[in-house]
C-alpha cells in the first residue's frame, strides 16, 4: 500500500494552504498559534471564508453546499487547517449532525438545516451525555413525551459544550421507558430559546467556559423536529458516533503543537544556553516526532483500507487512544518549557508565549470525550480476544 500523497493530492494540499495563507485573518491566527481557543466569532467568519469555496463542510453533497472530497482530501484540508493554525469547521454542525439528517432527516429539515449548519447561520450543540449516563449512554432518562404534535421535555443533560453560545441542540430523549434501553430512545432538534430551557455554565480546570449543564423543565418542541422514527434514535447515535474517522488522531493538531513547542525551546534560554540545545530534549522532540508520524502513517492505513478489510471499532480505538496520549505529550511538554511562568494566566495580548498550563490541563479532556481511554482499550481488548 502507498502510504504517501499522490501528485493530485500534494497539488490539493498547496491549494488549501495557499487559499488559508490568503484568506485567513491574520489575528486569528495569531491566537490561535499562541495557544487561545478560537472565539466563536473566530470560528463563524472562517467558517464563512472555508464555506465560499465548498470547504466548510467538504465530504457533503454539492447540493447542499459541499465539495464531495474524499476522506484523504478532507484530513489533508483538516491538516493544512491545523498547520495554519485556523479554527475547524464547527464539528456539531458539520461532522455530526449534517450526516445524521441526510441519512436520517426528512427533506424538510435537509433543506432547512444543511445550509444554515455549512454557514454556521446555526450554532448546534451535542446534548447526549447526563449525570450517570456517559459511557453508558443508552441509560439516559431525559424524558420526551408525546402530546398532540409536541415532545414535552423533561431532563438534564451534562458536559454540553458551547450550550450557552448555540441557538439548538440535537438530543437524545427516552420516548419509551418500557422497551430495552436501546429500542426507547429518540433523536429530537430543540431550538434553546424555547421557554423552560436553563443553561448553567460549569468552568473547567482551565477557568475557562466550554461546558454546561442543560436542564428541561416541560420543553415543548415540536414533532416534526424528530429525526429519524421515534423510538429509533439509536441508530442514529451509533451513526453518528461511529462515522467520523477522517479527523479522530488528530495527526495535525499534535504536529502544530509539537512546532510551536520547537519555537518556544528555541527561544527560551537557560543559563546561557538555548533549551534546544539540551541533547535529552532533543530525543524527546525527535521521539515524538516519530510517533506523530507512526500515528499518520496508521490513519493513512485506516483510510485507505476498504472498511470490510478491517476491524473498524479496533482501528478507530487505536487512532483516538493513541492520538489522545500524544496531545497530552505534547501539552506537557509545552507547559514544562516555560518553567514557572507556564503557569500564569496570560492576556491574549501577550505574545511570549499563550497560556501553556490551561492548555495542558484541558488537554486531560482529549481521554474522556469522545469515548474514554478505558473504553478504547476494553474494544481493542475484545477485538483480540475476538
Ligand atoms: C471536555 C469535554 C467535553 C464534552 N462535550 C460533550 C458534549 O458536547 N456533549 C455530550 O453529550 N457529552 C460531552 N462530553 C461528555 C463525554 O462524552 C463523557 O464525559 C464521556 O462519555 C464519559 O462519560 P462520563 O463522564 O459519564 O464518565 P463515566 O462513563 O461515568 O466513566 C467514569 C470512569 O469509568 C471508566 N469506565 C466507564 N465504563 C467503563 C467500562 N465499561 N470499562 C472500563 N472503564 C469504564 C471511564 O473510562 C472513566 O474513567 C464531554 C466531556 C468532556 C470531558
Amino acid at each position: 500500500m502507498n502510504l504517501d500523497l499522490t501528485p493530485e493530492q500534494r497539488a490539493f494540499r498547496d491549494e488549501v494552504r495557499a487559499f488559508v495563507q490568503s484568506r485567513l485573518p491574520a489575528d486569528i491566527r495569531e491566537r490561535l498559534r499562541l495557544g487561545h481557543p478560537p472565539r466563536k466569532q473566530d470560528t463563524v467568519t472562517w467558517q464563512r471564508i472555508l464555506n465560499e469555496r465548498g470547504w466548510a463542510a467538504p465530504h457533503w453533497p454539492r447540493q447542499y453546499g459541499g465539495a464531495e472530497l474524499g476522506q484523504m482530501e478532507r484530513l489533508i484540508l483538516l491538516d493544512e487547517l491545523y498547520r495554519a493554525p485556523a479554527p475547524l469547521p464547527q464539528v456539531f454542525n458539520v461532522t455530526m449532525l449534517g450526516p445524521v439528517l441526510m441519512k436520517f432527516g426528512t427533506q424538510a429539515q435537509c433543506d432547512y438545516f444543511l445550509p444554515k449548519l455549512a454557514n454556521l447561520d446555526l450554532w448546534f450543540c451535542q446534548g447526549f451525555s447526563e449525570p450517570g449516563s456517559g459511557s453508558d449512554l443508552a441509560s439516559l432518562r431525559t424524558a420526551a413525551r408525546r402530546e398532540g404534535e409536541h415532545y414535552i421535555v423533561n431532563g438534564q443533560k451534562i458536559w454540553t459544550t458551547t450550550a450557552h453560545l448555540a441557538d439548538w441542540v440535537f438530543a437524545l430523549v427516552r420516548t419509551n421507558s418500557e422497551a430495552r434501553k436501546q429500542e426507547g430512545i429518540s433523536f429530537l432538534l430543540i431550538d434553546l430559546k424555547t421557554p423552560g430551557i436553563t443553561v448553567r455554565p460549569i468552568y473547567s480546570i482551565d477557568g475557562a467556559h466550554h461546558l454546561n449543564e442543560v436542564f428541561f423543565d416541560n420543553v415543548r418542541v415540536p414533532a416534526e423536529n424528530l429525526v429519524g422514527e421515534e423510538n429509533k434514535g439509536w441508530n442514529c447515535a451509533k451513526f453518528l458516533l461511529g462515522n467520523e474517522r477522517t479527523g479522530i488522531a488528530n495527526v495535525g493538531l499534535c504536529r502544530e503543537r509539537l512546532d510551536y513547542a520547537r519555537e518556544l525551546a528555541t527561544r527560551f534560554t537557560q543559563g546561557n544556553q538555548r533549551l534546544i540545545d539540551d541533547p535529552k530534549l532533543r530525543s524527546e522532540f525527535a521521539s515524538l516526532d516519530a510517533e506523530i508520524r507512526a500515528l499518520e502513517l496508521t490513519n493513512f492505513r485506516f483510510l485507505l483500507t476498504p472498511s470490510e478489510q478491517h476491524a473498524l471499532p479496533a482501528f478507530a480505538s487505536v487512532l483516538k487512544l493513541k492520538g489522545a496520549e500524544l496531545q497530552q505529550d505534547i501539552a506537557a511538554l509545552l507547559a514544562r518549557l516555560a518553567g514557572p511562568t507556564g503557569l500564569e494566566r496570560r492576556p491574549e495580548t501577550d505574545t511570549s508565549h499563550g497560556p501553556l498550563a490551561p492548555r495542558y490541563f484541558y488537554s486531560r479532556a482529549a481521554s474522556i470525550y469522545g469515548g474514554t481511554s478505558e473504553i478504547q482499550k476494553d474494544i481493542l481488548a475484545k477485538s483480540i480476544v475476538g
